[in-house]
C-alpha cells in the first residue's frame, strides 16, 4: 500500500501537479519557519502631509527576505499566509515590532503615528481588539497612535462585525483606516455606520489622475465624500509632483507614493527623517 501511494505521489507530482503549485508548497514550508528564522522584515513607508512636507507617520509593510529566493513580496506570501492561518502569528510579529520600534522613536522624541495592516483572518480573530489593546499596554505605546489599516472589502463584509470590532477598537483609542478604497463595493450607508478616521485612496485611482478624466473625477468624489464624513484623507502610490498638485488642490492632506519615499528599512527611515 505505501509503496502504492508513493508511486502515485511521485505520478502526481511529476506528471499532474504545475511547477507554480509546487513552488508553493515549498513557499508555505519556509514561511513555517520564516519567523523563528528571523527572516522577516518590516519596512517603513512615510506618510506625508502634503502642504507641509513634514512626515507625520508610517505604514509597516512587511518583508521576507528567502534564503534562495531573495525577497518575497507580500503579495506572493500574504495570501497563503491567509489560507493555512500562519498569519496569525505573522500579523502579531509584525504588530508587535513594528510597535516596539515606534516607541523608540516616541522615546526618542518624534510623535509619530503607526500603520498596521491587519488581513481578513487577523481582523476576525476572536478577541482581535483585547488582544492589540494588551500588545500595546506590554510594549507601553500608547494607543492613540496606532491605526489598523483593512481593506475595502474586508470592512465590508459582515458589517455588523466590523461596526462591533471597529467599535471596540476605538474604545481603546486605536484608531481604523480603509486601506485600497474604491476598489471594494462600500455602501455609503455603511461606511457612514463605520467609526473609522481615515481613508486611503487606493493607487490604482491616483496612477492616472493627471491624465485620465474618470480617475480623476473619482479621487475627486472620494474626496469629497472623506470630507463630508469628516475623515482624514490619505492617497496611496503618488510617484509625481503633478498628482501631488491636483491632490492638494482638491484638498487632500496626506499622500504616501514613491515620490516621498518608497518603503524602507527602520535604520533607512531614521537616517532619512529623523534626526537622533
Ligand atoms: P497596501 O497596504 O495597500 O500597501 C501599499 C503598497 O503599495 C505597498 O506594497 C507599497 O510598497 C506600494 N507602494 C507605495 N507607494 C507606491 C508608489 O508610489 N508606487 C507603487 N507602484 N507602489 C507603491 P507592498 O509593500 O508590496 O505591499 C502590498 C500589500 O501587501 C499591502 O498593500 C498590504 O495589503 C499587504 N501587506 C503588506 N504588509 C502587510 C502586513 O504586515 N500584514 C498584512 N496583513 N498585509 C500586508
Ligand atoms: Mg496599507
Ligand atoms: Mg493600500
Ligand atoms: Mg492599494
Amino acid at each position: 500500500q505505501a509503496a502504492l501511494e508513493h508511486r502515485n505521489t511521485y505520478r502526481f507530482y511529476n506528471h499532474d501537479m504545475n511547477t507554480k503549485a509546487l513552488e508553493r508548497i515549498g513557499l508555505e514550508n519556509a514561511l513555517r519557519h520564516a519567523i523563528d528564522k528571523n527572516e522577516l522584515i518590516i519596512h517603513y513607508q512615510p506618510k506625508f502631509q502634503s502642504c507641509m512636507n513634514k512626515v507625520t507617520g508610517v505604514e509597516a509593510l512587511i518583508r521576507w527576505q528567502h534564503p534562495e529566493r531573495g525577497m518575497v513580496p507580500p503579495m506572493e506570501f500574504i495570501p497563503i499566509a491567509e489560507e493555512n492561518q500562519l498569519i496569525i502569528p505573522i500579523g502579531e510579529w509584525v504588530l508587535r515590532t513594528a510597535c516596539m520600534q515606534m516607541k523608540e522613536w516616541h522615546d526618542a522624541g518624534h510623535r509619530l503615528s503607526l500603520s498596521v495592516n491587519f488581513s481578513a483572518l487577523q481582523f476576525r480573530q476572536l478577541g482581535v481588539s483585547d488582544r492589540v489593546y494588551e500588545i500595546l499596554s506590554e510594549i507601553g505605546l500608547e494607543p492613540n497612535c496606532l491605526t489598523i489599516e483593512i481593506t475595502e472589502s474586508v470592512a465590508m463584509k459582515d458589517v455588523n462585525y466590523t461596526v462591533k470590532t471597529l467599535n471596540a477598537l476605538q474604545e481603546k483609542g486605536v484608531k481604523v483606516s480603509i486601506d485600497d478604497f474604491g476598489t471594494g463595493y462600500s455602501s455609503l450607508s455603511y461606511l457612514k455606520r463605520l467609526p473609522i478616521s481615515e481613508l486611503k485612496i487606493d493607487r490604482s485611482f491616483v496612477r492616472d489622475i493627471t491624465t485620465d478624466q474618470d480617475d480623476a473625477a473619482i479621487v475627486e468624489m472620494i474626496l469629497v465624500l472623506g470630507q463630508t464624513l469628516k475623515l482624514n484623507m490619505v492617497a496611496e502610490g503618488v510617484e509625481t509632483p503633478e498628482q501631488v498638485e491636483f491632490l492638494r488642490d482638491k484638498g487632500c492632506l496626506e499622500m504616501q507614493g514613491y515620490l516621498f519615499s518608497k518603503p524602507i528599512t527602520a535604520e533607512e527611515f531614521q537616517s532619512k527623517f529623523l534626526q537622533f
